[in-house]
């Protein structure tokens, strides 16, 4: 006999996961005052918290039986989680590619949580699904694929490479025969994402070449080209070319019509990491920069890189969508249910997931809300910044890169002697960080360190950049006047 009582009992205590109105009030009211505070403050405090000390509070907050309060919470999440580490939402985040964190992303993360709609198959939410292939055509047009391309929008950008690979390799079918005579073709400047992803797909034993960069941090197509007629002529499996579109040291973007067709040429499989610099499409000034990259077979781009949502959003196209889903479509008896009339294709198809966040509405709400036009502003503010700096950045003194094709510029101070100079530009980049609000980050590039100015962050402009020039100007001074007294 089931005891009713007892069942009672159970249901009054599960019944706390259901807050009153007047507690879901308190709750909302506590949260927003958290978001304006956050949102006030992002704008002038530092983007780096050097002290990491108070990350052990949190063990002061085990898992209990009782509930604690709201109140109690947002306080210890200050000090334990938004403190301290980098802080990619401030408008001073000049290092690797910053992040963004539109707060309209953040209202639409709130919204598919609380409505929680299964997005993984249209049988289970064919608006969710119907709003996120929407999106996915939207970027298919964008990229200038045709019809029958489709997509993914995945966790971030390695996910997105993981599902492009995947699909690369079983269309030029790739297997444990013909494995370890196929070859990748990438450069030393290509994320290592790539070469990660894959691995996990199970090409750890193909061949892997670098092609040399040019002047640029292009990949050299001519050496591209006699690589892979050398590799036939070894009877080696060109297999896929993978080009850069906005690579993560300078922002570099591969000649795309000059792969497209040696990739045809050769039989490869093109494919694009945009992770950072897709978005860069929206603008139009900046359209010939992406001439050819209709003809690769995959592509990758991140929106929680260049169309500033937070963390949690990536993307991929495959031109022929019939790959993806060849890739990722699998059937189980249990969801017998759910493959009748299906009129969008599902996500659950063309990714490894199958319940996920519904993601779409992070990235579908904020470009309702504010427009598409308000996206391409952004985007070629930050890149006419970019080159503003690299203008200036000359003046004081510093070496720079190659003219930014997007918004990463790269400089160093260079008096001659590799070992002084990289020593000095690393610390230029500390001092940076701990006497300012800025922070950047270095790379080093043939031996040299560079310091790197990304500006990717949609808080960031022209005031930020000048008082930055700045900063950089004094502390510069500062150290090359250390630099004599030493020697
Ligand atoms: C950021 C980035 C990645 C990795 O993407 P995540 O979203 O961090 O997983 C891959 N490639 C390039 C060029 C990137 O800039």
């Amino acid at each position: 006999m089931v005891d009713e009582q007892y069942l009672k009992a159970l249901e009054n205590e599960s019944s706390f996961l259901e807050p009153t109105q007047e507690i879901l009030d308190e709750w909302l009211k506590q949260s927003n005052n958290y978001a304006k505070d956050f949102l006030k403050e992002r704008q002038t405090d530092h983007s780096f918290g050097p002290d990491f000390s108070k990350i052990s509070i949190l063990e002061d907050y085990p898992f209990q039986e009782s509930p604690r309060q709201l109140e109690e919470l947002i306080p210890l999440l200050k000090k334990t989680v938004d403190e301290p580490g980098v802080r990619p939402s401030s408008p001073g985040h000049f290092g690797y590619i910053p992040g963004g964190g539109v707060y309209s992303s953040a209202i639409g993360d709130f919204i598919a949580a609380f409505t929680n709609n299964f997005a993984g198959m249209y049988f289970g939410s064919p608006g969710a699904v119907k709003l996120e292939n929407m999106l996915i055509r939207w970027m298919i047009e964008m990229v200038g694929y045709p019809k029958s391309a489709f997509g993914n929008l995945p966790s971030g950008g390695s996910i997105a490479n993981l599902i492009a690979i995947t699909s690369a390799r079983d269309a030029k079918k790739i297997n444990s025969l013909n494995v370890r005579q196929s070859v990748i073709y990438l450069t030393h400047q290509t994320h290592h994402c790539v070469i990660k992803a894959a691995q996990i797909a199970g090409l750890r034993e193909c061949i892997v070449r670098q092609i040399p960069v040019t002047a640029q941090f292009t990949m050299d197509t001519a050496a591209l080209k006699s690589q892979i007629d050398q590799d036939k002529e070894e009877g080696l499996n060109p297999f896929i070319i993978v080009g850069s579109c906005g690579t993560t040291d300078t922002g570099a973007v591969d000649d795309f019509a000059a792969i497209g067709q040696i990739a045809t040429e050769s039989g490869c499989w093109f494919h694009i990491d945009a992770a950072y610099g897709g978005f860069y499409m929206l603008v139009q000034a900046m359209e010939d920069l992406f001439k050819g990259v209709e003809l690769s077979d995959s592509i990758v781009m991140d929106p929680h890189k260049t169309l500033f949502l937070p963390y949690g959003s990536g993307a991929v196209l495959v031109k022929s969508g019939k790959h993806l889903l060849d890739a990722h479509h699998e059937v189980g008896n249990y969801l017998q249910d759910a493959f009748d009339n299906d009129t969008e294709i599902s996500p659950s198809d063309a990714s490894p997931e199958l319940s996920k966040h519904f993601r779409g509405l992070r990235m579908w709400l904020p470009l309702q809300l504010h427009g598409v036009a308000s996206f391409r502003a952004t985007l070629e503010e930050k890149h006419v910044l970019t080159l503003y700096f690299h203008e200036e950045v000359k003046k004081l003194g510093f070496v720079v890169g190659p003219t930014p094709q997007l918004s990463v510029s790269i400089y160093r101070y260079d008096t001659g002697d590799l070992e002084i100079d990289n020593r000095l530009n690393l610390d230029l980049a500390i001092a940076i960080r701990e006497n300012s609000k800025y922070f950047i980050s270095t790379t080093t590039i043939d031996d040299k360190v560079w310091l790197r100015m990304a500006v990717v962050n949609f808080r960031t402009h022209l005031s930020h950049i000048k008082e930055y020039l700045g900063i950089l100007k004094k502390e510069t001074t500062t150290l090359l006047a250390n630099a004599k007294i030493h020697s």
